[in-house]
């Protein structure tokens, strides 16, 4: 193997790396997938971000989530991982930021056998590790600039956290029995969470 070959090899190694970033809500799991997705040349996924958009321009599976986001609950497994399958089919050929998906243990089974059928696989879930009074500070304040009603109400936060606790946590078990999880500190300043989670995937790399 020449040293070409070699650099090529490192390179495709980089790009196919598939991360799940993982916590709770307002743990910060948006604002440092976009930045590792920037800084290590990977797509960006939130699955919240898909259903505000379809909410946004009104189109049928928009108005069929609306009801379940207002609520603060988790919109069925079935029509997320639809979305999720559908975004793989145009950003497979590099790596991905998962943010936000999955979310319960049934989106993460499927999405092993999604990955698996284009010859992919989750590398790591890094979980962002912030406490629940902090979490509901963190939304109230994002709140105010958002726009996002899910994020004014501080029952709807506290049903979210609540949701978040019952169905999606156990999902890190999933990927523990994997040998794939790996755990931050999520509080500090938005450079030393994301020095930190470049550390774990940093070693994920070698
Ligand atoms: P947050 O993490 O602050 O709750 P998100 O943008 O990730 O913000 O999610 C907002 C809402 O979108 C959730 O409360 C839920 O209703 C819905 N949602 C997002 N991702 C999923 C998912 N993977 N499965 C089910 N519902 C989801």
């Amino acid at each position: 193997m020449n040293f070409f070959s070699l650099d090529n090899f490192n390179l495709n190694n980089k790009e196919m790396l598939n991360i799940i970033l993982f916590g709770a809500p307002g743990c910060g799991k948006g604002t440092q997938a976009q930045r590792l997705a920037e800084h290590y040349d990977l797509y960006h996924i939130s699955t919240g971000e898909v259903i505000r958009a379809e909410i946004k321009q009104g189109t049928e599976l928009g108005k069929s989530m609306e009801g379940y986001i207002s609520r603060g609950e988790l919109a069925p497994d079935s029509i997320v991982v639809e979305m999720v399958r559908d975004y793989m089919k145009s950003h497979a050929d590099k790596g991905c930021i998962f943010d936000g998906f999955p979310r319960t243990t049934a989106q993460a089974e499927i999405f092993d056998t999604l990955l698996a059928e284009i010859g992919s696989k989750v590398d790591v879930m890094i979980y962002m590790d912030v406490p629940e009074e902090e979490l509901v500070k963190r939304i109230l304040l994002r709140g105010k600039d958002s726009g996002r009603a899910d994020d004014a109400s501080e029952d709807v936060i506290r049903n979210r956290i609540e949701v978040y606790r019952a169905q999606t946590e156990v999902v890190a078990k999933h990927y523990t029995a994997q040998n794939k999880y790996s755990a931050i500190d999520g509080v500090g300043s938005m450079d030393e969470v994301f020095e930190r989670l470049c550390a774990v995937i940093d070693a994920k790399r070698q």
